[in-house]
């Protein structure tokens, strides 16, 4: 287990995780390595230069306004929207950009971030070059980047080495398969959760370890009062009306009688997606579950469990460190980047993970969770991935909810079994995997298929 509930798990702002999150971390990074070099402030001139999925759904996706914030300084868990719209307008109007708040450079957007769609790098549709220049206009440095899903960002080096290759945090029970996962659980006489809390308290104290999950539901819940909250119509053009504070006051009007309908639960449900996805979409605050495109889903399901089932504090802690464990199975064996497999890599893996985190705080057995896990993913397979205007609008947000309502299904199908089934989830990862690399480019985060090109307009 590679990745730990904290990098699944993590505060961000929309639109996306790749193409938002990813860029603006991997600058900042770049400015790390310019700092470490000792170069930094004699930087007169920057360039980036996007590609392939970046470049075909970045201006949707804000990437432009990412890697911006990324060179000023700004970085995604702690950036302040307000002060961040503040500043890009100000780089804008200035033509003026203080690197990292460091040496202040000239700096046109037009000529300084290069849109190249048609070249995809071999290693990752999402890649994306940063270069800097002296005052001489002499090459300082430059360096390639690769959002990879999930706001995770790998280097031109780290591309290269297999990530089975590299260092994995010392943990009393590392795994690396479904498989493995169930076994050194039964061995140990843990659950799945179980397994997932004693890797995370190798890192930090059990108390630092629920404090965080704790924060994590309250910010997953943040999001959707806010998202419940909103009017009016989302940016980028498409004129997508935000409906969930409409839906909200459909629900909360006539309560009693709504309730006696027996799907009742589900409009909440929807509701509950609905409202996340359209805050990420707006570019407000949400946590990467796991990532921003899927990031409603799992809230929604979460929240189902809470209101529905009367949830507790330990019941939620499950929930999030079991699905944390399917996650870190995805990242590792499978993909979680629209660009790299499509949707199946967003919602697909949201999906899995929520089932799998639902049924654990039911009581589901191991081999039930792996179970609801697999069943939430097959019926995923080949999602593609086709946002209209490369916005994160349609067909995200609605996804999100259909992808919620699927993953309570997963989980109520698997606590009906006993947890044996035909195809393992590990088999479901890899099947994922291969049918992504199989589907056309024009399915994976690129808008030049699908509904992204079949939309008539009125
Ligand atoms: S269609 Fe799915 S993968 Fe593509 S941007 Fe939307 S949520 Fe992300």
């Amino acid at each position: 287990m590679r990745a730990g509930v904290f990098d699944l798990f993590k505060p961000g702002v929309g639109p996306s995780s790749s193409h938002t999150m990813g860029p603006m971390t991997a600058a900042g990074r770049w400015l790390g390595r310019l700092q470490a070099q000792g170069v930094l402030a004699r930087v007169a001139r920057v360039r980036t230069t996007l590609f392939a999925s970046l470049a075909l759904t970045g201006r949707g996706h804000a990437t432009d306004r990412a890697v911006i914030l990324g060179l000023a300084g700004f970085a995604p868990a702690s950036l302040d929207p307000d002060a961040a719209d503040a500043a890009l307008a100000e780089v804008r109007a200035s033509g003026r950009l203080r690197l990292g708040g460091g040496p202040d450079i000239a700096f046109d957007e037009a000529r300084d971030i290069a849109w190249e769609g048609r070249t995809r790098l071999p290693q990752h549709p999402n890649a994306l070059r940063f270069e800097a220049f002296d005052a001489e206009g002499r090459s300082l440095d430059g360096r390639l980047y690769y959002s990879v899903g999930g706001g995770f960002v790998r280097d031109e080096a780290q591309m290269g080495q297999n990530a089975a290759a590299e260092p994995c945090p010392a943990m009393p029970f590392p795994f690396e398969t479904g498989d493995e996962l169930l076994r050194i659980a039964e061995a140990a006489g843990l659950t799945i959760a179980e397994v997932v809390l004693a890797n995370e308290t190798a890192r930090r104290s059990r108390e630092e370890v629920e404090a965080g999950l704790d924060g994590i539901v309250e910010a997953m819940f943040a999001c959707i009062q806010r998202g419940v909250r909103t009017e009016g119509v989302l940016p980028g053009g498409l004129k997508v009306q935000r409906r969930a504070a409409q839906v909200h006051a459909r629900l909360i009007c006539d309560a009693d009688r709504r309730m006696a309908d027996p799907l009742a639960a589900l409009d909440w449900v929807n509701l509950w997606a609905l409202a996340v996805n359209e805050e990420n979409a707006a570019g407000g605050r949400v946590v990467t579950a796991p990532t921003n495109g899927a990031a409603g889903l799992l809230p929604a399901v979460l929240r189902f469990y809470d209101r529905f089932h009367k949830g507790t504090a330990q019941g939620r802690r499950t929930f999030l460190l079991t699905a944390a464990a399917i996650g870190a199975l995805y990242k590792s064996r499978g993909s979680l980047s629209g660009a790299e497999v499509g949707c199946q890599g967003e919602v697909g893996v949201a999906c899995s993970m929520a089932a799998a985190g639902l049924a654990a705080a039911l009581g589901a057995t191991n081999a039930q969770i792996e179970n609801a896990a697999e069943i939430a993913m097959e019926h995923n397979l080949g999602l593609t991935c086709d946002p209209i205007g490369g916005l994160v609008q349609i067909p995200c947000i609605e996804r999100n909810a259909m992808g919620a309502v699927k993953a309570i299904d997963a989980a109520r199908l698997a606590l009906l079994g006993d947890g044996q089934h035909s195809v393992s989830l590990d088999k479901v990862i890899a099947t994922m995997k291969r049918t992504g690399e199989d589907m056309s480019e024009r399915y994976k985060e690129t808008s030049l298929g699908g509904l992204a090109v079949n939309l008539v307009e009125c």
